[in-house]
């Protein structure tokens, strides 16, 4: 992925944006930043978006906001990367690592249902690689055990679950601007998105302070504000979110055609998918890698081991992962983001069939 292509692309756009921030004089918070959240609240089909400074802190603010308390456990994929685990632990909460579906490599509810337990207050589905997690059975779950639902919606910027927008699924959701994500800046950034009204309020207070009104601290809070220079920036991609997407389902199907007969597992072809990445799944990874590698098409890991694989967080290992172990075992990821050219997706897919 180059990302200059897209500073090339939106150059003329991008230099407005940061001029106007810096001739505005105002460096925190401000009109930039307030726009943005109505603009992708609007997006998600929400009435409440807060900007915060990563996802990572986005997924720890919702969690305290819908009422996650120390000591309570947070159920989540456990072929997950470890920013999600990171999110649950900075809110106090104990992850508990449930297993995905072989199909979807997204939570799999017999798997959470297994999980739960007196001390379960919330479940964070992973949208994982762009594809929402199949939700309906969480939701039903969450609903019949008085759990919150926060969706980990890092990769899943304009993807839908039966027509309705990621961020718009769970109690909150919790939103990333990596510049590698969908919708990216350039630097760190993330969002929280809810239709609860107090939720939102409660995120705006903890990201400053803790406090409701200027220099007065109601709770204990933290420093995590969307910096308006990315807000800015934010504005302008979102508008054009959308054609990316289409241009990556695009790629996505151009794969799909010509990988069909590739001896690959190929990704779960879900109509709402925004494919951030597109994984496929070899036995023989690290081989397929170097093969690749020697014909000049870069791939990554996405990830490379499970939650509970990492030395960090060993403790977190428990039995019945196996669909997460072996997920990450296999996975691979092949070049798609949306400059990337139609010859140069022919090329990756000649190479692999080679
Ligand atoms: C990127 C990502 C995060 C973390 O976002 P940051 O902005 O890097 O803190 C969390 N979860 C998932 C699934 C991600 O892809």
């Amino acid at each position: 992925m180059d990302l200059r292509r897209r500073v090339e692309a939106m150059r003329p756009e991008l230099d407005a944006a940061v001029d106007g921030v810096l001739a505005s004089g105002r460096y925190i918070g401000g009109p930039p930043v307030e726009e943005f959240e109505q603009a992708f609240a609007a997006y998600c089909g929400v009435p409440h978006c807060v900007g915060v400074a990563s996802g990572t802190d986005a997924l720890t603010l919702a969690l305290l906001a819908v009422g996650v308390r120390a000591g309570d456990e947070v159920i989540t994929a456990a072929n997950t990367c470890a920013m999600t685990v990171v999110g649950i632990e900075r809110a106090g909460a104990v992850p508990v690592l449930a297993d995905v579906d072989a199909a979807t490599w997204t939570l799999d509810p017999t798997s959470v249902e297994g999980a739960l337990g007196p001390r379960t207050s919330a479940i964070v589905p992973v949208h994982l690689y762009g594809r929402c997690a199949e939700m309906e059975p969480l939701l039903a779950l969450a609903r019949e055990h008085g759990l919150k639902v926060v969706e980990d919606a890092a990769q899943a910027h304009g993807s839908t679950s039966d027509g309705r927008k990621a961020g718009s699924l769970g109690d909150a959701a919790a939103f990333s601007f990596y510049p590698t994500k969908n919708l990216g800046a350039f630097g760190d950034a993330g969002a929280v998105t809810t239709s609860d009204a107090e939720v939102a309020e409660r995120v705006r207070r903890l990201r400053n302070y803790g406090q409701r009104e200027h220099l007065r601290s109601d709770e204990r809070g933290i420093n995590s504000r969307l910096d308006p220079i990315q807000a800015a920036v934010l504005l302008r991609g979102l508008a054009r979110l959308d054609a990316w997407n289409e241009r990556r389902r695009a790629t996505a199907a151009f794969y799909w055609g010509r990988l069909a007969d590739g001896g690959l597992g190929l990704p779960d072809a879900n109509e709402g998918h925004v494919y951030h990445v597109f994984a496929v799944r070899s036995p023989d990874r690290e081989g397929f890698r170097r093969r690749l590698a020697d014909r000049g098409v870069e791939t990554l890991v996405h990830y490379p081991r499970a939650a509970h694989e990492h030395p960090a967080y060993r403790d977190l290992a428990r039995p019945g992962l196996e669909q997460s172990e072996r997920h990450c075992a296999e996975v691979v990821s092949l070049p798609l983001y949306p400059e990337l050219t139609d010859a140069e997706a022919e090329a990756v897919a000649a190479a692999i069939l080679d």
